[in-house]
């Protein structure tokens, strides 16, 4: 996909309710409820898959809207779920309150953009008095300005993740599909840490033939604002289901880029379930050093981290998803609905659910299929 090819016009949001992309309502509407998990998956503060895996991490997408169409990510003509299929506030909240008892101990507020959720300020209060150990947002930034970042931090955000997928305006706006531009991202990382946000990841898709030429550059700006950048390798999770492994530019190519300009240094995460590899500059290639400054590689595709993947989803309309790829997701919207489950039955759902995770995503293989739903829908 050249950047020619993605250009089109500027997007404003949709706002009207219809099915998402390439799956109609009706494929949505109650699913079975998940296999029962054997009695030994059932203990307070543990969830485990039946790889052995122990889940931490929950993904909460409280929104599928955004104000961006990206290409990796939404078609301009993407249409979103029906507003009263989204859970409300309390919903959210009571997903993870349960999910605490559980033994999640990391909280990911994402979308869409979840920025454009109305009830935002509430979400992160009431979380932030859930003493969770992390909780983080990732943003396109691009509403910053309007957000109460302060208080954001007083009631226990602490993380920030943001995305740009390039430092050139015109590219920005081309992938973006909208007139955002890199200035803005950097107005929006000052903000943040002039609110107290540290560190500050900033995510980059890098794709061949529209921004694989910035690799380096990308280096370049984490060291001049001293940020932790992420390049992550493009997955199959875009709505046009165009992906295709041509496009994916990775880790090893990504990495000699950097090298040919930055002397890096592997070194561990400070988060020990951290799927990327992690680095950061060394002298004396590197004119200026700053101590903050890092650089991710994000593999999904070329170094698959499954085996230590520690992930739970849970999508804006309240479906369980194991994985990224799970072609399954558990709907636990009717329990939540139903005037009548207790939280020890919503318990015992996730725990199911969460037996039936996949062993890994299986990308490369023949019989991949790419789920419906676009990374947007699911939560990244
Ligand atoms: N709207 C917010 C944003 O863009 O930061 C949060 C939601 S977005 C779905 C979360 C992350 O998923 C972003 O960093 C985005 O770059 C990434 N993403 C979306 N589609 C992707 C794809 N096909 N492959 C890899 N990363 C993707
Ligand atoms: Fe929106 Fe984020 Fe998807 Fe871009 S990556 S279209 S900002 S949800």
């Amino acid at each position: 996909m050249g950047i020619a090819a993605m250009r089109v016009p500027t997007i404003i949001a949709l706002t009207f309710a219809l099915p998402i992309a390439g799956k109609s309502a009706a494929e949505f509407v109650a699913s079975p409820p998940p296999p029962q998990a054997p009695s030994h998956a059932r203990k307070p503060d543990y969830l485990i898959d039946s790889h052995g895996r122990t889940i931490r991490d929950l993904r909460l997408s409280i929104t599928d809207r955004c104000n961006f169409r990206c290409v990796y990510c939404m078609d301009p003509d993407f249409r979103y779920m029906p507003k009263q299929q989204l859970l409300s506030l309390e919903e959210y909240l009571r997903l993870v309150r349960v999910c605490l008892t559980l033994g999640i101990s990391k909280l990911r507020i994402t979308g869409g953009e979840p920025t454009l959720y109305p009830r935002l300020n509430d979400l992160v209060r009431e979380v932030g008095r859930m003493s969770i150990d992390d909780v983080a947002i990732t943003t396109n930034g691009s509403l910053f300005e309007k957000m109460p970042l302060q208080q954001w931090r007083t009631d226990g955000l602490h993380r920030v993740t943001f995305s740009l997928d390039s430092l050139r305006p015109e590219r920005v706006q081309a992938i973006t599909r909208t007139e955002s531009t890199p200035a803005g991202v950097v107005r929006a990382i000052q903000l943040a840490r002039e609110a107290g946000f540290d560190p500050i990841k900033v995510n980059a898709v890098v794709m061949r033939g529209v921004n694989d030429d910035e690799v380096a550059d990308f280096a370049d700006f984490a060291i001049e604002h001293g940020i932790d950048m992420r390049l992550i390798e493009f997955m199959p999770l875009d709505s046009s289901h165009a992906w295709d492994r041509s496009q994916v530019v990775n880790a090893d190519e990504m990495l000699e880029k950097i090298r040919a300009r930055h002397e890096v240094v592997a070194v561990a995460d400070d988060d020990p379930s951290s799927t990327s590899m992690n680095f950061r500059f060394a002298a004396p290639k590197s004119q200026i050093q700053n101590p903050k400054s890092r650089l991710g590689i994000i593999a999904p595709v070329s170094r698959p981290f499954c085996g230590a993947c520690s992930r739970l989803r849970i999508t804006a309309d309240g479906k369980i998803r194991p994985c990224l790829f799970s072609l399954s997701e558990w709907d636990i919207k009717p329990l939540l609905r139903d005037g009548k489950s207790s939280d020890s039955d919503l318990r015992d759902f996730i725990v199911n659910a969460v037996w039936t995770k996949q062993a890994g995503h299986g990308i490369g293989s023949k019989t991949f299929i790419q789920p419906s739903r676009t990374m947007s829908a699911i939560g990244g």
